[in-house]
């Protein structure tokens, strides 16, 4: 049975072979890439975002199972070398991590932190379409820090969560740079913790005083959890439930499906791009180009457009 259609008989170990061929960059990847990208669109696609140390990592676990609960087959990703999906778990992540391997109904994959552009690879949305078109109803995709990579993986999804727990300094300042305008729900994580009202009640106040170019017809909720023994996480599923019914009868899904497709594009032209300037360097055009601009008879940009040129 070919990789594809393992993928579309629920597989798991075609899911894992497929993302590794597409990490490797290999031809036979981007073929069933084509193949199966007819086949995606059904699922929610939800970013987990927020600094390190906040508990995406345990809150996506606790997610994971009530979506099972409700029914649904779920996909995890975690662009993160640091986060517990990816091997740094305390001994009761992996035994609860553990049980979400065993089932059928769950994948679970760390991707590396970073495409070779710096921002998301390709190979991070290619992996997102996989575990769609393997019939995921729900798709995690956890980023951790308040960098690039959060605000960029916010065009690739659906929803975004962002995590907070109190007691690590200036949470809510630090978020304004960038997580903070694209959250669709905050979650306040360790609620059993002091201080963890204050984070909610702070971020509240910065929600309502916020300046708004458009109406807002989604005002993004603050929930608070404790992840670690559950409490509030079917909160968090409720909320995420309803920012997708929300986005069906605004109309908003167009205009995410529109956005993601967008940003699917721009990075896979990045990566081509960029794929097209290397294999001419072998050519010593890729050198030729430098030396000019090492002279200054020529800008980068020129330089860049004039080697593309020359390729095409
Ligand atoms: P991540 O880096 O954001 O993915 O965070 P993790 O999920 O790895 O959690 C970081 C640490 O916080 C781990 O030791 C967790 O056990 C702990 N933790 C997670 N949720 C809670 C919670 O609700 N309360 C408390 N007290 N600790 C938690």
């Amino acid at each position: 049975m070919s990789l594809v259609d393992g993928l579309l008989d629920g597989d798991k170990r075609a899911v894992a072979k497929l993302i590794s061929l597409i990490e490797d960059g290999d031809e036979a990847a981007l073929e069933a890439i084509s193949d199966i990208y007819p086949r995606t669109g059904n699922a929610h696609v939800i970013g987990v975002s927020g600094p390190p140390g906040t508990g995406k990592s345990t809150l996506i676990f606790r997610l994971a199972r009530e979506f099972r609960d409700r029914g649904h087959k779920v996909g995890i990703i975690a662009v993160d070398p640091t986060s517990p999906i990816s091997g740094g778990a305390l001994l009761g992540d992996r035994i609860r991590m553990g049980e979400l391997t065993r089932d059928e109904g769950v994948f679970i994959r760390s991707m590396a932190t970073r495409g070779r552009l710096g921002g998301v690879s390709a190979a991070t949305s290619d992996a997102i379409n996989v575990l769609d078109a393997f019939g995921s109803d729900v798709v995690f995709v956890e980023t951790a820090g308040a960098g690039q990579t959060d605000v960029e993986v916010s065009a690739l999804v659906h929803t975004t969560l962002v995590v907070l727990m109190p007691g690590v300094g200036d949470e809510v300042q630090t978020l304004k740079a960038g997580l903070f305008e694209v959250a669709h729900i905050f979650v306040v994580n360790k609620a059993d913790v002091d201080n963890a009202d204050r984070v909610a009640s702070d971020l509240r106040m910065m929600l309502e005083l916020g300046e708004f170019d458009e109406p807002i017809e989604w005002a993004p909720p603050v929930l608070m959890s404790a992840a670690l023994n559950g409490e509030g996480v079917q909160e968090v599923a409720d909320s995420l439930e309803n920012h997708l019914a929300f986005l069906r009868e605004s109309g908003g899904m167009e205009d995410r499906r529109r956005q993601r497709a967008k940003k699917e594009f721009m990075i896979a032209i990045s990566e081509a791009v960029l794929e097209r300037a290397r294999d001419l360097s072998s050519r010593r055009t890729f050198e030729g180009y430098l030396e000019k601009v090492l002279e200054k008879q020529m800008s980068p940009r020129e330089a860049a457009i004039r080697l593309l040129e020359e390729s095409s």
